[in-house]
């Protein structure tokens, strides 16, 4: 990794945890940040497009059908960035020129079943521990009647963690439209669309 990348991300973890320590924005305020925070810093542009721009997908696994333009985010537009979370990914995946989605440790770790029960005993304690100690941690947990709705849930905090290592509902950063679409073909919804989630 380039010096100057690094040094860029000792600034940004500075200032996250500076961020940490001040109060709290109001509900609409954080609900605008996490938005232009997903789609604009993971791509490093000013603003999301009104409409999904038509050439959006080169890796051919993102979804055909319509979606939102903030969620239309293909593995190809993470790699051609060279943001922070970009560079995130990179780690994680390393050199690699296939879909994200197809990669062996995202493929793992979304068909790994066993792996994926485990982790949902270990981040549900982590959230109960979270709520016991100021309730900073609002989300609905693993509260789902539906057990498929449980291992997407599962699927996008895992991946959000181990390749960011953020946690927390503040901290969500879209999983590409590529890997939604693999986890979602795999634990399949009823419901019209869950496509991101709050981790
Ligand atoms: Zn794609
Ligand atoms: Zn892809």
């Amino acid at each position: 990794m380039p010096p100057s990348r690094r040094t860029a991300r000792q600034a940004l973890n500075n200032k996250e945890g500076n961020a940490e320590e001040q109060q709290r924005p109001p509900p609409e305020k954080r609900k605008k940040s996490i938005d232009s925070y997903n789609y604009c810093t993971l791509l490093g542009i000013d603003a999301v497009p009104e409409n999904v721009p038509t050439t959006w997908c080169k890796c051919h696994e993102c979804p055909t059908r319509e979606i939102p333009p903030k969620d239309a985010i293909c593995c190809s537009m993470i790699r051609e960035s060279d943001t922070e979370l970009a560079e995130n990914w990179f780690s994680f995946i390393g050199e690699f020129k296939g879909c994200y989605a197809t990669h062996p440790k995202i493929q793992n770790l979304i068909k790994n079943k066993e792996e994926l029960d485990s982790f949902m005993i270990i981040d549900g304690i982590r959230k109960m521990q979270i709520a016991e100690e100021g309730g900073r941690d609002p989300i609905r947990g693993y509260c789902f009647t539906d057990r498929q709705a449980g291992y997407r849930f599962a699927c996008y905090r895992k991946i959000t963690m181990l390749v960011h290592q953020r946690f927390g509902a503040e901290n969500y950063v879209t999983t590409p439209a590529c890997i939604v679409e693999a986890i979602r073909k795999l634990y399949p919804s009823n419901q019209c669309v869950v496509r991101n989630v709050e981790v």
